[in-house]
């Protein structure tokens, strides 16, 4: 029986940390690999010598240079890129940022550049540190955090959070709770529950209150980063006191976010505030890589497959579409539909018109600082440890898993180039004799699944969302899953249609001819003109399950096209029907709305290639339709 009157208890057992494996255990391979890779040698790894923002000036560092999120946004990724790839330049490059912050503490327990006072850039930095201290077992990290944690119990209630502090409260509770899962001091939860009093209540505004149109003026709640990182809160009100009611909270904020503003690859709007749903709102990059890290606090917390299924969607279509094949540049916004990239205005709530070109800080820098932590935490977060003391897949992609269970190291070897094939090669390789459980996640996107154990099918049950095997994996056992995907229709406004193909959101891509402007700062900035005209439509949904799959071998790196026809350098290809939309015309740099379908203005019937969203720079994600559909019994 449940006594609803106790005294809420945070359970150890119910945060991030206990689920998460400490940053280092998971090293990617194969597509992931090469990810990370670019990463490391373009704008991750440069950024330091070509942003002064980051230089040796940055406030961070002791210097007289930028003293607010920059420095903290840059070494949230700089860090678990470093140890994901094991590289030794990475890591000597963060290296004096650490030691920078952990000796500006004062005695009082604060931290970081006297010329800014505000809580929110260090709850950043905080998330640095308790990264470091897994990857190294620091020991100066828990005792710095204690005496920044009793001075924030000290200070908040005469200096309250505020601004975007306010809006991004739930990130510093993160690494309060990190603290109390190894001293258990109550002090510290009396802090959580303080900062909580002076956070947004992102479950109540989004459930029950959502703006349900483009924000016409600016507030915290319907800034598109703000959301994504408050969707975290509902985990963090779980982690505290246990009660169910969060975990529905969250999934009704996620559903009334979609019915509002969810774009055609499923992830709401943000340009920079919450913008409706057409195809032609744009979502900041900020806002993917915090959506991603939210994502993995959530699959920590409350472990459900859907959280691997938003965090796939997230890696494979919106974090590779943020930046260039080669990640020298980024945008601030991408456009689910996206006929040009150009300086132009666009019916976006708040953004400048060089917002979507690719470069080193369109519009504004917070995501040239912030980007490049959605590659490597996705890394770190593939697999978790389980409450019922076993391991935990949340996302597919290939990578090497170093970790123990009750002391007794399990090696993994995930093999596999999912999303572009259906097929998943886990080696589980262990002394340990005693059994222990693997939770493979079934997608909830998926129509069935198959199991072969050492080259044995093996039937299985999904049971929340995961395959459970539990078994003595002593020796070395080689797990194949396979799950199967197809061509999936999702009904928009106007009758328009969205294709998907299991985690992939999958787009017409219009040919890309790349434009580098002159006098770029950093390392280049481009405009992208079509090579073809963009309008077309869908026909025939009824048969898209028959749409042809052409797979091709997976090139070096699958999220960018090669070539001027259009599914050249693509590694997965869907041979679609429909024909052109001759009605369908731009709005200036940008699509108009789809026509309402069924349309009647068409030309013949003709073959309309689909890619993956990831791959295609230039692409339309949101189609009309020709001819009837529903239907043809009635006539
Ligand atoms: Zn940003």
């Amino acid at each position: 029986m449940i006594n609803n009157t106790s005294t809420p208890t945070a359970d150890p057992a119910r945060m991030p940390s206990a689920a998460m494996l400490p940053l280092g255990s998971i090293s990617p391979l194969g597509w992931l690999r090469d990810q990370l890779r670019l990463q490391a040698e373009g704008l991750t790894g440069q950024l330091e010598e070509i942003w002064p923002d980051v230089g040796a000036d940055n406030a961070w560092r002791g210097g007289h240079g930028d003293d607010w999120e920059r420095g903290p946004y840059y070494l949230d990724g700089l860090l678990p890129l470093a140890y994901a790839l094991s590289d030794d330049s990475l890591l000597a490059k963060a290296k004096p940022w650490i030691e920078a912050i952990l000796a500006s503490q004062t005695e009082d327990g604060w931290f970081g550049p006297r010329t800014n006072d505000d809580w929110w850039p260090r709850m950043v930095a905080l998330k640095v540190l308790t990264q470091h201290a897994e990857a190294t077992g620091d020991d100066r990290v828990a005792p710095f955090l204690a005496r920044y944690f009793r001075y924030q119990l000290t200070n908040l209630s005469d200096r309250p959070l505020r601004g975007w502090a306010r809006a991004r409260g739930a990130d510093n509770s993160l690494s309060v709770f990190w603290l109390y899962a190894r001293t258990g001091e109550d002090w510290l939860l009396d802090l959580v529950d303080l900062i909580d009093t002076q956070t947004i209540p992102w479950n109540d505004y989004l459930g029950n209150a959502l703006i349900t149109g483009q924000a016409r003026i600016f507030t915290h709640r319907t800034h598109g980063p703000n959301v994504a990182m408050g969707l975290k809160k509902g985990a963090i009100d779980w982690v505290r006191d246990g009660r169910p009611q969060h975990r529905y909270e969250t999934e009704r904020a996620f559903a009334n976010l979609d019915r509002w503003h969810g774009q055609a690859h499923g992830w709401f709007s943000g340009d920079e505030w919450l913008g409706g749903r057409e195809a032609t709102a744009g979502v900041e990059t900020c806002q993917v890589v915090e959506m991603m890290f939210t994502c993995e606090v959530l699959a920590a917390t409350f472990a459900d497959a859907i959280q691997g299924d938003r965090l796939e969607s997230l890696a494979f279509n919106l974090l590779p579409a943020s930046c260039d094949p080669a990640m020298r540049a980024h945008q601030y916004l991408q456009q689910a539909t996206q006929i040009e990239v150009s300086v132009a205005r666009r019916n976006w709530s708040y953004s400048s018109d060089d917002t979507n070109l690719f470069g080193l800080e369109p519009h504004f820098g917070c995501c040239t600082a912030n980007l490049h932590q959605g590659w490597p935490k996705f890394v770190s977060s593939l697999w978790m440890r389980s409450a019922d003391g076993g391991l935990r897949s949340v996302a597919y992609a290939p990578a090497t898993v170093r970790t123990e269970v009750d002391g007794q190291a399990v090696n993994l070897v995930i093999d596999t180039n999912y999303p572009f094939e259906e097929t998943v090669m886990i080696t589980v390789e262990t002394q340990r004799a005693d059994p222990f459980p693997l939770q493979l996640r079934i997608p909830t996107w998926a129509t069935g699944h198959r199991l072969v154990i050492d080259d044995i099918p093996t039937q299985s049950t999904v049971e929340n969302g995961h395959v459970v095997i539990n078994r003595s994996w002593q020796g070395r056992h080689v797990i194949e899953l396979t799950i199967p995907m197809s061509v999936r229709i999702q009904r928009r406004e106007r009758q328009a249609a969205a294709v998907f193909y299991g985690p992939l959101s999958m787009v017409h891509p219009l040919g890309e001819n790349w434009i580098a402007i002159d006098g770029a700062p950093g390392l280049g900035e481009w405009e992208i003109r079509p090579r073809r005209s963009w309008n077309v439509a869908l026909s025939d949904l009824d048969n898209a399950a028959d749409w042809p799959v052409v797979r091709q071998s997976i090139p070096p790196q699958p999220f960018g096209l090669t070539g001027p026809r259009p599914g050249d350098g693509s590694p997965l290809m869907i041979m679609a029907t429909g024909a052109r939309a001759t009605g369908w015309k731009a709005d200036g740099a940008q699509a108009s709305p789809p026509p309402a379908s069924p349309v009647l203005d068409h030309g013949p019937a003709d073959r309309i290639d689909l890619v993956p969203y990831g791959s295609a720079r230039l692409r339309v994600a949101e189609f009309p339709v020709t001819g009837s559909w529903g239907g043809t019994d009635d006539l």
